[in-house]
């Protein structure tokens, strides 16, 4: 079997900083929680619980533990925490630490400035996402035609923007469709670039050596946005392509020791998984 890694697998950045601060504070005596999923990957938030973290799931939740817990230190996950989250955790005394990524953090701020300067901001992202959630008074989120259609904005400053983790492909069938509605709206989209360079690498890959007989492993959890972009991307090309977050999920896949395997992951994988899977890949 040949087994082709991609480069730039594993933890990005922005996901590395975010567990990097978990482990700082991980023998910390006091009481340690965590604001929603640290990033989009089971692994790392079940190896997080274990380590005796608790995971906040939701407003309720978050105001009894401040009450029990004042002194108690709470993390915020990689995409963001919404205003509001962070004055209630300043105001009742509790210690925050911010791991918000710098790069959603500057996505973030730009989204902040047009709204403050009288913008309607169309923002393209996942309903339900952290980072979007975390900024929702100033944006309309849409996903897809039908929230275009319902759009009711009568602003003549509009400006067009995204979650960092989306592809260009996300943009390519949406922003025509808004611009038909608002002619006049800008466009200042921002794609995390080391999303973008690993759904470059793919086409690169499928560009140049390729062949339909080959098969693709995209490693990552399905609730990871940027997983789930880059095989939809691969899915635009071949068939012969399968999320995995695990060996076990390898199994009943039927790959032979004829197969040309490549690799590639989101930015929440854990490095270790990547090495697991080839390792079990070249037995076969
Ligand atoms: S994918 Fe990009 S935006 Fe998201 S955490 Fe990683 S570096 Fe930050």
């Amino acid at each position: 079997m040949k087994v082709i890694v991609l480069p730039d697998v594993g933890f990005c950045y922005g996901v590395k900083r975010s567990i990097d601060f978990c482990k700082e504070h991980k023998d910390n005596k006091k009481a340690l929680f965590l604001l929603g999923m640290l990033v989009h990957n089971d692994l790392v938030n079940r190896t997080l619980l274990q380590n005796g973290f608790q995971m906040i799931e939701n407003e309720n939740d978050l105001l009894y533990q401040l009450k029990k817990h004042p002194d108690g230190i709470f993390i915020s996950t990689a995409h963001g925490i919404s205003e509001k989250t962070k004055k209630r955790i300043i105001d009742a005394g509790a210690k925050l630490i911010d791991t918000t990524c710098p790069v959603v953090n500057e996505n973030r701020q730009k989204i902040i400035r047009y709204y403050q300067n009288g913008y309607d901001i169309i923002y393209i992202g996942k309903k339900g996402h952290a980072e979007g959630e975390a900024i929702k008074e100033y944006i309309h989120l849409i996903e897809n035609d039908s929230d275009i259609n319902q759009l009711l904005i009568q602003n003549p400053n509009i400006v067009i923007m995204n979650q960092t983790t989306m592809s260009e492909m996300d943009f390519k069938s949406l922003i025509p469709l808004i611009h038909q509605k608002y002619p006049w709206a800008l466009e200042d989209l921002c794609i995390c670039p080391f999303t973008l360079k690993r759904q470059k690498n793919v086409l690169e890959e499928i560009n140049l050596h390729h062949s339909c007989h080959d098969k693709w492993l995209v490693v990552g959890d399905i609730k990871s946005n940027n997983t789930n972009k880059l095989f939809e991307l691969i899915k635009d090309h071949t068939n012969n392509c399968y999320l995995v977050n695990s060996v076990l999920e390898i199994m009943p896949l039927k790959l032979s020791s004829d197969d040309t395997i490549y690799i590639c992951s989101g930015t929440s994988t854990p490095n270790q998984l990547i090495e697991e899977i080839k390792e079990y890949l070249l037995k076969i």
